[in-house]
This record gives C-alpha cells, structure tokens and sequence, in this order.
C-alpha cells in the first residue's frame, strides 16, 4: 500500500450555476474524491460566469450545501470588473483570478491588452493570476507579468513551443509557474480517432490535442512543470455528439491512475507527483495543509478504466478501456473516511471553503 498526500486539483470546471446536468458540485467533487483529490480550485465560466460578489455568494452557496471535498472557487476576469483596489475583500474569497485570453467554451475571453494591464495591475499581489493564453497570447501575458513583476500562472500547457518559452522565462527570473494536463500527456492527436468511435465531436478540447513532438517535449521538461491539473470540463455524450459539440474531457478519475501508471513504466516518480499535485499547488495558491488527510493506493493493481465505474454525470472518459496500474482504496479527508473501494463516504456539505478557513484565522 502507497500512502499519499490529499492530491489538489487547481483547474475543475463544476457546472454549477447553470449545467448542473453535466456536473455540478456534488458530483464533482464525489469524482475528485473518486480520483484521490481532496481539494479543488473551481473556474469560472459557469453560466452565468462569476465576475463578482453576487456570483461568487451564488457558488459559495451551492458549494457549501454540496461539495464533498475541500475546495475554492476562481474569479473570471472581465471587461468592466478590473477595479479590484476598489474591491479589495472579493480577491480574499477567490482561488484566484482568472483571464481567458483565448477562445474556449463559455464567452468570457478578454481581447483588450488596455483590460489585461488594469487587472494586472489592480489583482492583489497575494491571490495569483491564471491565464488561460495559447502559443503568442502566453508570450504577451508573461511580458505583462515581467512588466509588472508579479506572478502569473499560465494553464494547460500542450506545446513544445510553449513549455520552451516558460523554460526560457523561468530561466531569466520570471515568476511564471504552469501547470499541464493529463490529456497533454498521456494523448497526442493521433489518438483522437479512438477517442471518437466516430464521433468527432468526443475529441474536441482546448488547448486541442498536439502532435508526438509536443507531448514528448513536455515529459522532457517535467522540471518546468509546477502542477498537474486536470482541466477536469465534462460535457455529457449527447452534447459531445450533437451538433455543435463543446470543448473539455472529464479527468478527476482518470489523473491518479494514469500518473501512478507513469510511475510504474519509471516515467515518473512518486516524489514527483506529491511536489506537482501537492506541494506546488499550495504554494502558488496560498492553500492551507488539509490535516489528517490521505489516499491509500494498491500500487500493484492492474484494471480498466471505464466511464460506468466513475462518478462525474458526464458518463464518458477518453480512456474508456485504457490499462492501468494502480487503484485507489482509501480516501481520508481531515479525519473522517471520504472515499472507500469505489464508495463515496463523504457526505455533501463536509467540504470546506478553503478561502474562508485561511480568511477567518
Ligand atoms: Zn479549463
């Protein structure tokens, strides 16, 4: 039996407000605590999207009567909504801020660098920024971080060009910090067909899935990556293959078993899961140690992952049938049983606002 750390997962999408059919908080989270993560970092492109206080007291809401595991919950960066020094308790409750600079599912990407710069400069320098910005938009954003000497976390890196040009701006000091995916890593393009048993529209994610060299090139600078995140963004089967299918995979479930596999084939460490999927996170945050809190792994168990065993509502997997090795047994959350052999333990409303414990004391 492996024992690790509470895993923390600083990129979810929960659904909730406004596509609690696909996810929402109660399912979410009993499918991070199904995938040994006892903490999540919630986006906010919900419909609506979370740009203030009213938003955020919305999904402070729902999560409090609902979330089984600890968590917080991000703010969207807007147009009108970049006077945070007039606004300077809302900043304290949120995970942190988030800018879409890029297209993605929902509407909230910001186009004017003039915006960029007002929430650059007005974020408090204590909760931390994350971009979403593919390829040149990433380049722009970590100038902007550069000019105004403050830390930017840049989501979902895919590609080679992008994992190069944080090495390069790690390597002259700039506090830029990235997390990746388990669907960069572990999927190329090549295997979309798969993915898709005819349904194109299964593949759809963004950042989209890369080419070999990408994939190969981030596992060759594993040094570069702060976090593992799994952008966890479900969709149900019937939207994935309707008309105008949405962007995002499931992947609570999926991340451990996946790592745990890279660990078996000598890919990776276990040191370096607990430093990206734990001790990075908390530092880049400012999240609290969960006491008493871990997950119990039979590192020897092989098994198939499938969509009908997890507990995210989306009801599918992009690794429907994949091999793996290494199961998850036992979930402890401060002190009580939260996860069992396939069981949910936790009730909902256990988790705990992770913003409001730090802010209270
Ligand atoms: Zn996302």
């Amino acid at each position: 039996m492996l024992k690790l750390p509470g895993l923390i997962d600083p990129h979810v999408h929960m659904r909730e407000p406004g596509g609690t059919h696909k996810e929402d908080w109660d399912s979410g989270t009993s499918a991070a605590l199904a995938g040994g993560v006892t903490m999540v970092l919630a986006m906010p492109n919900t419909k609506p999207p979370i740009f203030d206080a009213q938003g955020l007291a919305m999904v402070q809401a729902a999560a409090k009567e609902k979330a089984r595991c600890d968590y917080a919950q991000f703010i969207g960066a807007g147009p009108t909504n970049s006077q945070w020094k007039e606004n300077k308790d809302l900043p304290l409750q949120a995970a942190g801020l988030k800018m879409y600079l890029d297209q993605t599912f929902g509407e909230l990407r910001l186009d004017s660098m003039t915006t960029w710069q007002e929430h650059f400069s007005s974020w408090p320098l204590n909760r931390p920024i994350v971009a979403h910005s593919e390829s040149r938009s990433m380049a722009a954003v970590i100038l902007m971080a550069a000019m105004y000497n403050r830390q930017v976390h840049i989501a979902h890196v895919s590609l080679k060009e992008e994992i190069l040009l944080i090495k390069a701006a790690k390597e002259r000091g700039i506090k830029v910090t990235c997390e990746v995916c388990p669907h960069h890593l572990f999927l190329t393009r090549d295997d979309i067909p798969a993915i898709s048993q005819g349904h194109p529209g299964r593949g759809e994610v963004r950042p989209r899935l890369a080419g070999r060299e990408d994939m190969e090139a981030l596992w060759a600078n594993l040094d570069i990556i702060d976090c593992f995140a799994t952008d966890h963004a479900p969709h149900t089967l019937a939207e994935k293959d309707g008309e105008n299918p949405p962007p995002g995979f499931p992947g609570l479930e999926a991340l451990l078993p996946l790592l745990l596999s890279a660990v078996a084939e000598k890919r990776l460490t276990v040191e370096d899961i607990i430093q990206k999927s734990v001790t990075n996170p908390q530092k880049i945050f400012s999240l609290p140690v969960q006491p008493e809190t871990w997950v119990e792994v039979d590192e020897e168990a092989e098994y198939e992952l499938h969509a009908s065993e997890m507990h995210s509502r989306c009801g599918w997997t992009p690794y429907e049938g994949w091999k793996v090795r290494g199961r998850i047994r036992k979930v402890v959350l401060r002190g009580e049983h939260a996860f069992q052999d396939g069981q949910i333990l936790a009730r909902t409303g256990y988790g705990q606002n992770v913003r409001l414990i730090s802010h209270s004391h």
